[in-house]
């Protein structure tokens, strides 16, 4: 949608909103409030106003839809089955980091961790493999090395949303990694990444 589209959206909306006395404000997914008519369209999903040319209020849905948290991947059985297989490809010290992990990450902000294709344990080969994505195989990189600490089983790569799309998640877990890490520092040694692969934890 381009921004003239958008904004006469919102404008439209404005004011089937004054028509009925309700309060001038947009929620957006996120939650953020704005006021109606400020153009803060980035924020705002207006796709369903767009479609629905003359918008009845009690039907427009400006926050986010039932069952879904904060746009985050929902983990079903099968991705905790998977992501109990892959730690358990890993060093125990490796097993206990994620379990204390797993648990701080979910107090802490709700978020329920996984763990995507290759984020736990591999073998040489499964390593070689990753290496040749986007040299002399298709795909894009996504390792810098042929020996990964996933090879001895002393690196997880740990996650809210594996398919990628939830960026903000993501990053939220990259930094709790972070800190469970420094505030359990007698306990593990460990070792992080760049922003290039900021949800890889290497631990000893
Ligand atoms: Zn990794």
């Amino acid at each position: 949608m381009g921004l003239a589209e958008a904004s006469e959206a919102l404008d439209s909306l404005s004011a089937a909103i004054k028509d009925v006395g309700v309060n001038d404000t947009v929620t957006d997914r996120l939650g953020r409030i704005s006021p109606v008519g400020s153009h803060a369209v980035g924020a705002v999903n207006l796709d369903h106003i767009v479609s629905n040319k003359a918008p009845q209020l009690s039907g427009v849905d400006l926050s986010v839809p039932s069952g879904q948290t904060s746009g985050s991947f929902k983990v079903s059985d099968k991705w905790r089955r998977l992501t109990g297989e892959r730690v358990a490809t890993t060093k125990p010290v490796s097993q206990k980091f994620f379990k204390g992990l797993r648990e701080y990450i979910l107090k802490t902000h709700g978020i329920e961790v996984v763990v995507g294709d290759h984020g736990g344990g591999r073998t040489q080969h499964e390593q070689d493999e990753l290496y040749a994505q986007g040299r002399t195989k298709k795909g894009p990189i996504v390792t810098k090395t042929r020996r990964s600490k996933h090879i001895h089983g002393h690196a997880i790569d740990i996650v809210a949303d594996p398919t990628g799309k939830d960026k903000k998640s993501n990053a939220i877990v990259a930094a709790a990694m972070r800190k469970y890490a420094k505030m359990h520092s007698k306990s593990f040694k460990t070792r992080f990444l760049g922003k290039w692969d900021a949800n890889h934890v290497e631990i000893f």
